[in-house]
């Protein structure tokens, strides 16, 4: 067995291993990344930047259909096909290409990749078998865990077969007739909207009475319309017993305690996903948990000394960009630095038809938490000149903000090409700004950032346009 030293060993090459690795190259610190399959983690190869993709080609094509049919700008064009092995090349061509710069940055910034799944032995030593079956034991002075998460899976409904998880479903060696997607949360309706514009007959069966149940109601309502209106079936609120995989049915009960089946050729289980905290040792090390998740204080620290956690690892929110942050910062922590991790926000994006954006307190939130201390105010994107140009009108700017103050402590919003607010939402909070901050910024016109501004403007009771 080869034997080798560093300072940081980080397990795990997705967006929260790789982006720590490369902060701690750029600090100078001795560095190893080990990584089982792909350098860019869930993100890069079976997450965010796949979706993305496909849901950009799914509104093409279904933008295409509708000016095959009467569209009301008068375009015409013939009915569109779809080249599926076409598309997906197009797609792998983008998360390669993304892969390729990851592998570069990290070799830029000095760090080195050991390919290979990593055995914890205990906190300062890992083993790790590389595809040639070698193995390496690495020693370190501090071990970050960043070993990201796993499907969640449905006791009736087992991986296999007809039953895929999104990561099946993001490279469909076919398409189905009819798809149903089990949980109508992020992957759920990401996807089950990119099925159902590709041309797919596409139902979603959630538990809870509601799409996007982690989100307020009038946030997520346009996004019910909109999924009605592609003619996706919603069965809401509603049990799965069972896949009878002969007879191509799921097994549903109804909110009503009556049972139904919904026919289908693939189902797409989408109810959330785990940490990954099992398979590779980590139980040697008994950390404290968090739920299902290795607890983790404000530095990222685990209860053990100089093992770290971050990302998925460490529960929700289950974001590439919250990962991201806590690598960063714990590079700089174990670099000398002096950091916690404290966010103001955590913009969250839902890449639904219309986006979801949210970033900071919700009125929700406000009621539970803050009692009649807070205000909120509205402005809908039919009164947006932008909005309208793009065929957006559905769906609103939201602002909360302290009554005391004025201190804005949250943004939501729900309309097409939302998602691209997310940026003034976070460096608002982050700045903490005022009402009046963005009430009295210019913000260019047409765009859908005023919509921004004339919610500031209407929480201080002077909006110009509605
Ligand atoms: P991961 O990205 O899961 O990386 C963990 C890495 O560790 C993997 O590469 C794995 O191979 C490696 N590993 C695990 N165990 C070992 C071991 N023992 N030895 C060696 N290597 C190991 N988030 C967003 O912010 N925006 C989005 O739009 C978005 N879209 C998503 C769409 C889908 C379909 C999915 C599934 C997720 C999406 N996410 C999105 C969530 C995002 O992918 C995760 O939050 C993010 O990838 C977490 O990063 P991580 O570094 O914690 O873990
Ligand atoms: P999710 O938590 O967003 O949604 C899961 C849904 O499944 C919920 O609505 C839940 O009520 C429902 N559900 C749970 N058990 C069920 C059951 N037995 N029957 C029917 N419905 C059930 O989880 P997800 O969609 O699997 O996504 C996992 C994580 O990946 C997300 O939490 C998010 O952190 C991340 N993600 C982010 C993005 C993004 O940022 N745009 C996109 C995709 C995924």
């Amino acid at each position: 067995m080869k034997t080798e030293t560093t300072t940081l060993l980080v397990i795990g090459g997705g967006p929260g291993g790789y982006v720590a690795a490369i902060r701690a190259g750029q600090l100078g610190i001795p560095t190893v990344l080990v990584e089982g399959d792909r350098l860019g983690g869930t993100c890069l190869h079976v997450g965010c930047i796949p979706s993305k993709a496909l849901i950009h080609a799914a509104d093409e094509f279904e933008r295409a259909r509708r000016h095959a049919g009467s569209s009301p700008l008068g375009i015409r064009a013939p009915a569109p096909e779809l080249d599926l092995p076409t598309l997906l090349g197009w797609k792998d061509g983008i998360v390669a290409r993304l892969a390729g710069g990851v592998a570069a940055l990290l070799k830029k910034s000095g760090v080195r990749v050991q390919s290979g799944r990593a055995t914890i032995v205990d906190g300062k030593t890992v083993d790790v078998v590389d595809a040639a079956g070698e193995r390496v034991r690495i020693g370190c002075a501090h071990l970050l865990l960043a070993t990201g998460s796993r499907p969640a899976s449905l006791p009736g409904l087992p991986y296999g077969g007809a039953v895929v998880s999104s990561t099946e479903a993001l490279s469909p060696p076919s398409l189905p007739r009819r798809l149903v997607v089990v949980g109508a949360g992020y992957i759920g309706l990401e996807l089950g909207t990119v099925y159902r514009k590709l041309g797919c007959e596409v139902a979603i069966v959630e538990a809870l009475p509601r799409v996007l149940p982690a989100y307020d109601a009038e946030l997520t309502r346009p996004v019910a319309s909109s999924l009605r209106r592609l003619g996706v079936d919603l069965h809401l609120g509603c049990a799965v017993e069972g896949w009878d995989a002969g007879a191509g049915v799921l097994r549903v009960k109804g909110g009503d305690g009556a049972g139904f089946d919904v026919a289908a050729d693939r189902v797409l289980v989408a109810v959330g996903r785990r940490p990954a905290t099992s398979g590779y040792g980590l139980e040697t090390l008994r950390l404290a948990m968090a739920g299902s998740a290795v607890g983790i204080d404000a530095e990222c620290r685990t209860s053990m000394r100089d093992v770290w956690a971050i990302g998925d690892l460490t529960g929700e929110p289950m974001l590439a960009h919250r990962a991201m942050a806590q690598g960063e910062m714990v590079a700089e922590i174990i670099g000398g630095a002096r950091r916690r991790f404290a966010p103001a926000a955590i913009p969250a994006v839902c890449y639904t038809d219309p986006e979801v954006v949210v970033a900071g307190l919700s009125p929700d939130d406000a009621a539970a938490r803050h009692e009649g201390t807070l205000t909120s105010a509205q402005f809908p994107l039919a009164a947006n000149g932008r909005a309208l140009t793009l065929e957006s009108a559905d769906g609103f700017v939201r602002v909360v903000a302290r009554r005391s103050d004025h201190r804005i402590v949250g943004w939501q919003a729900v309309g097409r090409g939302v998602a691209e607010l997310a940026a003034a939402f976070g460096q608002s909070l982050e700045m903490g700004a005022v009402l009046e901050d963005v009430a009295h910024t210019i913000h260019a016109h047409p765009t859908l950032g005023e919509a921004v501004q004339e919610a500031a403007l209407r929480a201080l009771g002077r909006a110009l346009h509605a």
